[in-house]
């Protein structure tokens, strides 16, 4: 900008505002855009003028002088608050803490807090995750300096992100262990260290509304919202950035030097979630820095594609990963197999040993060579446990006492047997002190352990390393085997009126019905052959697509009942019910990326495209509201308003029959969608109705189908009960 433009090199204070990120403004008007750039790519600076324009400092002491009433009243509402929450707080016996990261905000909550209260009653936490610009690390320097009564204390993970990332792989933006390993959890752990473990503690944070949509709508104090013995105090929720930096300028406190790069967030240097202007800026500033999170990036592309890519890093394709497939360290430790009422866990190249991670489980009770008797809350099994340096055997019966629960927490066992690597993440999860990590050996206090299975279920797989490299099966591959048609009512309509003789005309081109047939077969209304691991379409209607074709091409509720068993056989209606919230808009774009990323991409488009087709050309779109195209590119679901009584029974049927259980809970219902161990998908994903109306809906459907399901919301009890019918046999209530 030097060479078109002048301004004073001389000054701390700014000189031209930024609207957005990449955008530079003078006097209201846009006259310069950083386009382009990445790790590698330096960005391109558009000028909208041609002018030589000569720049000048912004007054800061004029600029707050406006200002100064807007001002005044936003620092005495924040001291106050802090002093408010302070004596609610203490007097309950709490402690507290500055959650401090060397960043604009933590500077000015700081500030605030040394005005509000003394520096004996709180701790300042600075959060070390490694991968902290040297920037940073020194603003942290000169905030000691600068409030040097303020006791300051360091979160730091005892592994180094090298280490990390080579344990874990590279974090993704679906694979955030980072955020765990090098941030909460050694802040929880220091925090814990501070003020004692069962102690509650107050956090004052920099968390401001205007840095997110979902941040705009936090409360002021969130008590219990990250842990049960935390309250979260948001002291500057309300301010935005302007006022964050003239408070800042105006009362000359330093600010981090990254600013002055244009760095707009000071956050890791190297981050799954960053964009690439971010990046850009700080390989222009801090290359050294980075360099080595950029090699283990280059490494990825040599191993998953045999040569260098460095656009691949650049365009953030390492972003998006779902699991372990590209990477070195991706493998599958854990195969399970089920036989005689036995289950069987063979775990390669683990990182822990079985019997050691068990007492989550259950205690042995008793021991002869490699037999054991293991007694758990679940009732007594017989168990054998062989091992030698590269594999470990365990056999467990009778596997007719496991119910899911039992099931699920005995995978994560064996998931945290095979990869953990203990990076403590697992132990603020235990409500008991029982889960230790003792020089990286996992090991469970037997007195302590009230197998509750929190340590199981916190992580998807039980373990975070589990689920990084975890490397997914073929089975997934390709999604579209619709060829790039919607379910089209015009295409079902023919089929109404002809049967399966259809496929022997003419009437529509060759592709098309194979898409047809294939939405009929993961619709229910075609016969399904499984044949080993492949699965092949007949032209045999079902008994249910005898009953639903009855109802004819135009009947909404025969197009529920299609779309129900599409959420279950169809990958991308899956995807679809689980990832689009109720009254969320969606487009394409967002589709292939909620898709997994093991799924080629190409192959994502085809399914998305034939998913949105669907949408546009039959009354799942538009009278089901599951998808109403807005505008050319973007869809809302605006969910079923008035969903068929007996829809919604038959959805909680064929959830029944998918989880294998007729009692289950509301809130089982509702968690099915975060569990991806959960085989059932709950009808209000798949319909898009909101939590409140689908209890209602429940809970009349118990009042108007007594026979068929019962219920008890009363206090914390919210169990559903279902009879001994099957789904198809509910619909038969429809025709009544
Ligand atoms: S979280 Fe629950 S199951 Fe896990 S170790 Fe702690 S008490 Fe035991
Ligand atoms: S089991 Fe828990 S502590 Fe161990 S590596 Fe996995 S997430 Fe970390």
């Amino acid at each position: 900008m030097d060479q078109y433009w002048d301004y004073p090199k001389d000054t701390d204070a700014p000189i031209l505002w930024a609207e957005g990120v990449r955008r530079y403004v003078l006097n209201g008007t846009c006259i310069a855009e950083a386009q382009g750039g990445g790790f590698y790519t330096k960005p391109v600076i558009v000028r909208t003028t041609d002018e030589r324009l000569k720049l000048r400092a912004i007054d800061i002491e004029r600029l707050y002088e406006i200002n100064r009433d807007l001002m005044i009243s936003l620092e005495h509402k924040s001291i106050y608050f802090i002093q408010e929450q302070y004596a609610k707080y203490s007097a309950k016996g709490f402690s507290f803490i500055c959650a401090f990261s060397g960043g604009k905000d933590s500077l000015l909550l700081l500030d605030l807090m040394s005005k509000a209260l003394a520096p004996s009653d709180f701790y300042v936490v600075f959060s070390n995750t490694g991968m902290e610009l040297s920037d940073t690390v020194k603003a942290v320097e000169k905030a000691k300096k600068h409030w040097s009564k303020l006791r300051f204390m360091e979160a730091k993970c005892h592994m180094e992100p090298e280490e990390s990332w080579n344990e874990f792989g590279p974090p993704a933006s679906r694979l955030r262990w980072c955020c765990s390993v090098h941030k909460s959890v050694p802040t929880v752990l220091l925090i814990q260290s501070l003020v004692g473990e069962k102690s509650k503690v107050v956090v004052f944070d920099g968390v401001r509304g205007e840095e997110s949509l979902r941040r705009s709508k936090y409360e002021e104090v969130g008590e219990g919202v990250k842990n049960s013995l935390q309250v979260n105090c948001h002291a500057i929720l309300k301010w935005s950035s302007s006022e964050v930096f003239l408070y800042l300028l105006k009362n000359k406190i330093f600010l981090n030097d990254a600013y002055r790069c244009g760095i707009y967030r000071v956050g890791c240097k190297v981050c799954p979630m960053s964009a690439k202007w971010q990046d850009a800026l700080i390989a222009a500033h801090y290359p050294g820095e980075i360099a080595e999170s950029l090699h283990q990036l280059e490494e990825i592309t040599l191993f998953a594609k045999g040569r260098l890519d460095k656009k691949y890093v650049e365009e953030g394709g390492w972003q998006s990963r779902a699991g372990g497939k590209i990477l070195k360290q991706g493998e599958n430790r854990v195969f399970e197999q089920v036989s005689d009422n036995e289950i069987t866990f063979s775990l390669v190249h683990a990182k822990q040993n079985w019997l050691d991670v068990l007492p989550i489980f259950g205690n042995i009770v008793e021991s002869v060579g490699n037999q054991y008797t293991v007694q758990s809350k679940h009732g007594i099994f017989t168990m054998s446990f062989d091992a030698d340096d590269e594999k470990q055997t365990i056999t467990l019966s009778p596997c007719s006492k496991l119910d899911r629960y039992a099931l699920s927490a005995l995978r994560a066992i064996a998931n945290k047997t095979a990869y953990c690597v203990g990076c403590k993440s697992c132990i603020p999860q235990c409500p008991a002190g029982a889960f230790q990590i003792i020089d990286g050996r996992i090991q469970i206090r037997q007195s302590s352990c009230i197998h509750c299975y929190n340590c199981c279920t916190a992580f998807e797989r039980g373990c975070m390393v589990a689920k990084s490299l975890f490397v997914r099966g073929d089975s997934v591959v390709n999604p579209d085997k619709y060829r790039n048609f919607g379910f089209r009512q015009s295409f079902y309509d023919h089929f109404c009126e002809n049967g399966a003789q259809c496929f022997g005309m003419e009437v529509l081109g060759k592709d098309q019905y194979k898409s047809l047939k294939q939405w009929l077969a993961e619709s229910g209304i075609l016969q399904r052959v499984q044949k080993g691991t492949k699965e092949s379409v007949t032209t045999d209607i079902t008994a249910l697509g005898t009953k639903i074709m009855s109802y004819g091409p135009y009947n909404p509720f025969a197009w529920s009942i299609m779309w129900a068993n599409l959420a279950y056989n169809s990958i991308v209606a899956r995807c679809f019910c689980l990832n689009v919230d109720v009254g969320a808009t969606f487009d394409n774009a967002y589709l292939v990326n909620c898709l997994d990323h093991d799924i080629d991409e190409k192959y994502r488009r085809q399914a998305v495209n034939s998913l949105l087709s669907t949408f546009r050309d039959s009354p799942i779109g538009s009278a089901l509201s599951q998808g109403i195209s807005i505008d050319k590119a973007l869809y809302l679901r605006a969910g079923w308003d008035y969903p068929h009584a007996v829809a919604l029974l038959y959805t909680l049927y064929l959830y029944a029959e998918h989880t294998g259980s007729k009692k289950f809970t509301f809130t089982d219902l509702m968690n099915a969608k975060n569990n991806k161990d959960s085989l059932g998908i709950s009808p209000s994903d798949i319909y898009a109705i909101d939590v409140n109306s689908f209890r209602d809906a429940v809970q009349g459907l118990a009042l108007q189908f007594p026979k068929y399901i019962r219920v008890s919301f009363i206090a914390n009890l919210d169990n559903i009960i279902l009879e001994d019918y099957t789904s198809l046999e509910v619909l038969d209530l429809a025709e009544e």
